[in-house]
């Protein structure tokens, strides 16, 4: 929990220096809500777009940035993320952050092992569980070509019609970089993207060829491991982008990195534990825009809402005056838990023989039990530190979407198992990805109120808010050209 200390003791500094900054707003004037991947995104691309320069302030009610991408650190070095924690090399945006940042990416699960533990574990590295045994493993030593091997031997050449349809679902999410357009329902149906939204994953996977075998094992379990729910019902690009996680990075030291950045780079004035209450039309034409917030009242000439409207809890009213609405959404509320154990996962309950090995990641396949009744969704090991090649902590990530039933690390690791400590964060995490066709808005009104985070219902990751934010950025940009 390190770097968390080290920024709210920051923060302050930060909020008194940006207190300064708002007394002389003159360029036009920018209100951001919201200091997560979107909200950063914003101001960063708002400053380098273009000549024109904006007097940014960014609201944030709690006492950090970064929302939905958070890094634990137990105080040992050891970062472990809490939210999002991987991104793959089509998310230009977030490559191209990482680079112009100067900031380290490395293979997603690579600081996973230690150097000292011992060489003669046999672990699978990866492994589908369905409640009772294990359906698919993949060995954890495999190279690229014995994986390809193994997949084709089992499921044919549906591995091939996927990568072929994946590919061209990349092309055609890549259009959306064109930018800037007011209506993501318009701009996905240009790029024929939502020939993949309006069908499930099961329904748009058959239609492309592919076998039960494939979408009942990797492919439920894609969309499990990612979005926690079930490839019939979650929407189809969704479905191809949780298969669409090899070779993915994330950024050494914490994925929160690339949002710091950004909003210093912007030279945003950053109110952190500030939440805004209320946005409603000025009074006086000069300002059109009125940002009521904990910290008191400004006048605004542009607003990005860039966060959650359902959680965000605030009043916002249109020039006309009218109560603003924006589509329903239902974001699943899940559990991640961090746990540090002295054992390895305990064979026994996942019905193997004593003397193996469980694999290290697990996404639960469960068929027979309801999503919301399983123990647990996925159980990765995010990293294993010895003193000794037969002394060490192996750490474990689960998420679930309810809570760990109290005797849950009784049953998971063998008996005298010491649990050093664990650590739980609850998230309102991404939208249920239901299948659809039409997309809310980036317009709240014409006169300069935008929102960023319709863009979940499409796809709910890092790149796609950076997405978002970059086309409003642009869309802003225009007015003031
Ligand atoms: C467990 C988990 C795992 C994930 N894994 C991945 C992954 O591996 N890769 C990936 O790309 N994505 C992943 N995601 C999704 C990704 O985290 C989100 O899509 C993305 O971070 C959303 O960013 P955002 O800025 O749009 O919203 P948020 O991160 O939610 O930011 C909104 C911010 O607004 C603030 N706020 C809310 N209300 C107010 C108010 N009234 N006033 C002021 N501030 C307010 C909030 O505190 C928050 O900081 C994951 C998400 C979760 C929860």
């Amino acid at each position: 929990m390190v770097w968390m200390y080290v920024v709210i003791s920051l923060a302050a500094v930060v909020v008194a220096k940006a207190n300064q900054e708002i007394v002389a707003l003159q360029s036009p004037r920018i209100a951001i809500v919201g200091a997560g991947a979107g909200g950063a995104a914003a101001a960063f691309y708002l400053q380098n777009s273009s000549n024109q320069s904006f007097d940014i302030v960014v609201y944030e009610s709690a006492d950090r940035i970064g929302g939905r991408v958070e890094t634990f650190d137990d105080g040992e070095g050891h970062p472990i993320e809490l939210g999002a924690s991987l991104f793959v090399p089509a998310n230009k945006n977030l490559i191209d952050a990482a680079r112009f940042f100067d900031l380290s990416l490395m293979k997603h699960g690579s600081d996973k092992h230690a150097t000292n533990e011992s060489d003669n574990i046999k672990a699978d590295s990866f492994g589908i569980w369905n409640g009772k045994s294990f359906l698919y493993k993949r060995p954890r030593s495999e190279s690229y070509i014995g994986s390809i091997a193994r997949l084709l031997y089992r499921y044919g050449f549906d591995i091939v019609r996927f990568q072929r349809q994946r590919q061209r679902a990349i092309e055609s999410f890549l259009d959306l970089y064109n930018q800037p357009f007011h209506d993501l329902t318009d701009a996905a149906y240009a790029a024929g993207l939502t020939d993949y939204t309006m069908s499930n994953g099961t329904a748009l996977f058959e239609s492309f060829g592919i076998g039960s075998k494939f979408i009942q094992e990797l492919g439920l379990a894609a969309t499990r491991g990612n979005y926690l729910q079930n490839i019939d019902e979650i929407q189809g690009l969704a479905a191809m982008v949780s298969l669409s996680t090899d070779n993915a990075y994330s950024v050494k030291g914490g994925n929160w990195q690339i949002f710091d950045k950004m909003l210093k780079n912007a030279s945003a004035a950053l109110l952190l534990n500030t939440s805004v209450i209320a946005v409603q039309p000025g009074a006086d034409p000069k300002d059109p825009w009125i940002v009521r917030s904990s910290d008191g009242v400004r006048a605004f000439d542009q607003v990005v809402i860039a966060t959650p409207f359902h959680s965000s809890n605030i009043s916002v009213h249109s020039s006309s005056g009218d109560l603003v609405k924006v589509q329903p959404v239902y974001y699943l509320h899940m559990h991640v838990t961090i746990v540090s154990a002295s054992s390895r996962l305990d064979p026994e309950y996942f019905n193997l023989k004593p003397d193996t090995y469980v694999p290290e990641s697990i996404v639960n396949c469960d068929s027979d039990t309801n999503a919301a009744d399983l123990p647990f969704h996925t159980i990765s090991l995010v990293q294993t530190r010895c003193v000794t090649s037969s002394s060490c902590q192996y750490i474990y990530k689960i998420f679930s979407l309810r809570k760990l039933k109290p005797d849950f690390y009784s049953e998971i690791f063998p008996s005298g198992t010491e649990i050093y400590w664990d650590y739980s964060k609850e998230w309102d995490s991404f939208p249920r990805l239901d299948p659809t066709t039409h997309f809310q808005s980036f317009v709240l009104d014409s006169n300069g109120l935008w929102y960023l985070n319709g863009m979940e219902q499409f796809i709910s990751t890092m790149e796609t808010s950076t997405l978002a934010a970059r086309n409003v950025a642009n869309l802003i940009i225009q007015k003031f050209l």
